[in-house]
């Protein structure tokens, strides 16, 4: 379990990472709008712990811009601001729970993992994009409608693309999440498995299915 803290808190935030460290998550702490966004771009979690009141910005802003580009991620407030009108602010621009400070520690690990097990829950089984679907449980992609043949390699690896369209994956991220490789891929193997996805799934080359972020990654478009 990945979980970003965006807290500028010194204090609040280091205490958050460690309770959440001992449950075993990992975390990445950030004090800003700008690092959280950077965060968040680089590699999806599964779930944010998000101050509002931050040194450059509104937390609120930043929700509201992630839920446009399609970051799903369930988000925790954290926040001073006790008022009715921003917990339901926050609820309505995407938030998945909104937790007053001072907070115990003990229901803020409960709530996250409420928040996980309704994402989790919630979640399809049935990916699509364009003319792609993939069923998770049956193991079966299509392009238009007629089945596609795929390693389960190739498999976890569009599972991961359907997951986070639009979003930069890093070749990191791809490695730990469909390798499970904590050590560095052949490098090139991750390009092998891009380029037989292309073109098993890319019907013209002026309809690129996922593009090269040269020195970063991949983006499904
Ligand atoms: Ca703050």
């Amino acid at each position: 379990m990945r979980a970003l803290i965006v807290e500028d808190e010194r204090k609040v935030g280091q205490f958050v990472e460690r309770a959440l460290s001992e449950q075993s998550y990992s975390t990445r702490l950030v004090r800003t709008i700008a690092e959280a966004k950077d965060a968040l771009a680089e590699a999806p979690y599964d779930v944010v712990i998000l101050d509002l009141g931050l040194p450059d910005g509104d937390g609120l802003d930043l929700l509201r811009e992630w839920r446009r580009n399609r970051f799903l991620e369930p988000v925790i407030i954290l926040s001073a601001r006790d008022a009715v009108a921003d917990r339901i602010q926050g609820l309505n621009l995407g938030a998945d729970d909104y937790l007053p400070k001072p907070f115990s520690i003990d229901e803020l690990l409960a709530r996250i993992r409420s928040v996980v097990r309704r994402q989790s829950g919630a979640k399809s089984t049935v990916l699509s994009h364009g003319a792609i679907r993939l069923d998770l449980l049956g193991r079966v992609a299509t392009l238009n409608g007629n089945p596609v043949e795929l390693t389960s390699r190739e498999f976890a690896l569009l599972e991961l693309f359907l997951q986070n369209p639009g979003r930069v994956l890093t070749r990191t991220l791809i490695s730990e999440k469909v390798w499970e490789a904590c050590y560095d891929l052949e490098t090139n193997l991750i390009d092998v498995y891009v380029r037989r996805l292309r073109k098993k799934f890319e019907t013209s080359p002026e309809r690129p299915l996922i593009k090269t972020v040269r020195g970063t990654g991949y983006q499904l478009v």
